[in-house]
């Protein structure tokens, strides 16, 4: 794994390369790469420059923290003031919101320098990054792969080095799916630690924001930098005072293991993690075994409530106030109808239907009801694991980058293999995927580490244990900017 932040950093702050110049570099890479792996759908190169003299000036004024001067990316559903926020949508076309989102302000002001807005599915909605209205960002490691998504442009951009870290959201899996694809970390932290305020919504009690990057050591930085509770956002909490202490302290942890995670498993990626759990046995771990036999239930809670949350907040898209508007109307229903026919794509359509179908009167009860009901049986199956164990280790998707156009012919295998990522939402816990070995195919598998609620530091922690021994190594791709 690389340490990119902290190697960055130095180099500015010892004045080897100024966040100008690095910006440039960042700008050529992204200009000769990006073209063919369409990670970024918004070039904001202007901002850079300005943030990077911005960032410049505070390393001279001494005021400089581990990401001043440090180019990086945002998802294209993070609010940018007076640049394309467009959740990969038509009916997004040309908005430019009128606020930052917290996460962005709060990086702006330690100096971090905004390359542009990477590609997604549209509004988040999709596990491959082809539902983009931009067409899909490409997998760095392998051309003929998928990202994963939803935040696949994020994990394309941090796997070729055209951003040092990048921030994106996960609401079943689309932060720690991608990085699994494209052999990266993605860390999703506990519900509420990270303020979701300038996240353009799909689920909002699932949805959360965070960090992309090539080590642990860089996943903690960044999440320490964008946490902490936000008046503007009232499902945020207070999170510790403290920063994350990376120790790779494992001796006497408690490894939960729950076979439900593992069925249906491949064996080669069943294998690699095997493989780690041994070595974190050999490191001084135990492993205890669990179980939670609602896992099974996760999946189906997870499209039930995720398609009914995002038929409400997708209900504001009417051609009035944001983006796209139907150009041919007779009356404001009509031009609503036709704006939404013409702007949302086939996935979120179908999804806006399902999740409006399971809110309806005469089939609330059975379905959105009953997944609400369940929900709190998978979170408190999940809490009593962790009364037997420290953290779980599970797989991230039960298979490696699909093929491209794999999707397309396989809605229902593609929804299924969510089926790893999804519990950790349901129940608000933070989670993080590390590379774990590589498939025949030469294709990255990821494992995840799972804690219980505000165990974010323990996660990342333990995490760092494999970084620390060499255990989990991110992909190494030819291009991009050079440490
Ligand atoms: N693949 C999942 C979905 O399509 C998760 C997406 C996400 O986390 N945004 O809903």
């Amino acid at each position: 794994m690389r340490k990119v932040i902290s190697t960055l950093s130095e180099k500015l702050q010892s004045g080897e390369i100024t966040s100008v110049q690095l910006t440039e570099k960042y700008i050529s890479a992204i200009e000769a790469q990006n073209p063919r792996l369409n990670a970024y759908v918004h070039l904001t190169f202007d901002e850079a420059r300005a943030n990077a003299q911005a960032a410049d000036k505070m390393i001279k004024e001494g005021k400089a923290t581990a990401l001043t001067g440090v180019p990086f990316t945002l998802k294209d559903n993070i609010a940018t003031d007076g640049l394309f926020t467009t959740c990969c949508s038509k009916i997004l076309q040309g908005f430019k919101p009128y606020y930052d989102a917290t996460v962005w302000a709060k990086l702006k002001a330690q100096g971090a320098v905004l390359l542009g807005k990477t590609n997604m599915d549209e509004f988040a909605m999709g596990s491959t990054g082809e539902t983009s209205v931009y067409g899909a960002p490409l997998n760095p490691v392998d051309n003929t792969r998928v990202t994963g998504g939803s935040s696949g442009g994020g994990a394309a951009a941090v796997c070729a080095n055209l951003a040092a870290y990048a921030l994106g959201s996960d609401t079943g899996g689309s932060i720690r799916q991608p990085a699994s694809f494209c052999g990266v970390v993605g860390f999703k932290p506990t519900y509420g630690a990270v303020s979701r305020y300038g996240l353009l919504a799909y689920g909002s009690s699932l949805d959360q924001i965070g960090p992309m990057t090539q080590s642990v050591t860089d996943a903690a930085i960044v999440y320490d930098a964008i946490r902490g509770e936000d008046k503007a956002d009232g499902t945020s909490v207070p999170t510790s005072a403290q920063k994350t202490v990376l120790k790779g302290d494992i001796k006497g942890l408690k490894i939960g293991i729950s076979e439900e995670y593992f069925d249906g498993v491949p064996t080669e990626i069943k294998g690699a993690i095997d493989n780690m759990i041994s070595a974190y046995e050999k490191g001084g771990a135990q492993v205890v075994r669990v179980s939670i036999p609602a896992l099974k239930l996760a999946l189906s809670v997870y499209y039930i409530i995720a398609c009914a949350e995002a038929s409400s907040n997708l209900g504001r898209y009417d051609g009035i106030r944001y983006g796209y508007r139907a150009s041919n109307y007779t009356s404001v229903d009509d031009m609503i109808t036709k704006t939404r026919t013409e702007g949302f794509g086939k996935e979120v359509k179908k999804r806006i239907m399902l999740g409006t179908y399971v809110l309806s009167s005469g089939y609330f009860d059975a379905y959105y009801k009953k997944a609400c009901l369940l929900r709190k049986t998978v979170e408190s199956q999940m809490a009593e694991a962790f009364e037997k164990c420290d953290v779980l280790f599970a797989p991230t998707a039960p298979n490696t980058a699909f093929k491209q156009g794999y999707s397309g012919g396989n809605a229902v295998e593609t929804y299924l293999s969510d089926v790893c990522t999804v519990p950790v939402n349901i129940a608000g816990l933070p989670a993080i995927s590390i590379p774990c070995g590589k498939d025949k195919n030469g294709l990255p598998i990821g494992m995840q580490i799972i804690g219980k609620k505000f165990s974010d530091a323990l996660v990342l922690d333990t995490a760092y244990f494999a970084e620390l021994n060499g255990l989990s190594k991110t992909a190494e791709v030819e291009g991009g900017v050079k440490l």
